[in-house]
């Protein structure tokens, strides 16, 4: 799906499932890692995780964002919390999380070596302490901390 296919998508979805119309911009913002979409309440546009552009579950995710969308343009509750936002929700079926397929990324363990100088090395993999010393000053190196 591009651009303009959004904008016509969520034009449909809108004046199918809401009766009223959507006059903004709907665009893919590549930025988004783990939500399906986001209601910009500054501009009223609406944005898009591309990588769910393709997904069956596409539909529920731009029903999710024009709810936020016509409640707040209607001065309702548009928030997760609000009733409003509830019934609304619930009315047109949409979604209440963006699907989970695997964007969430995994954050790489960080595991932190000191040598007794107390110079510190970072490193995303083990390393043998047995056979690799502090590159600055040549001592030996101890593991200190495992951080996700
Ligand atoms: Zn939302
Ligand atoms: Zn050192």
């Amino acid at each position: 799906m591009d651009e303009k296919q959004l904008q016509d998508y969520v034009k449909q979805v809108s004046l199918q499932y809401f009766k009223r119309p959507f006059v903004h911009q709907a665009y893919f913002n590549r930025r988004l890692k783990t939500t399906g979409g986001r209601y910009r309440l500054a501009d009223h546009n609406l944005e898009f995780n591309p990588k769910m552009g393709d997904l069956p579950e596409f539909l529920g995710i731009v029903k999710h964002e024009l709810v936020h969308y016509h409640l707040h343009l209607n001065h309702q509750g548009y928030r997760h919390g609000d009733s409003d936002f509830k019934e609304l929700l619930t009315r047109v079926k949409g979604s209440r999380y963006a699907p989970d397929i695997g964007l969430r990324q995994c954050r790489p363990k960080v595991l932190t070596y000191c040598c007794e100088q107390g110079h510190l090395i970072k490193r995303q993999r083990r390393i043998n302490t047995n056979r690799y010393v502090c590159g600055r000053c040549g001592q030996p190196l101890q593991l200190i901390t495992v951080k996700k």
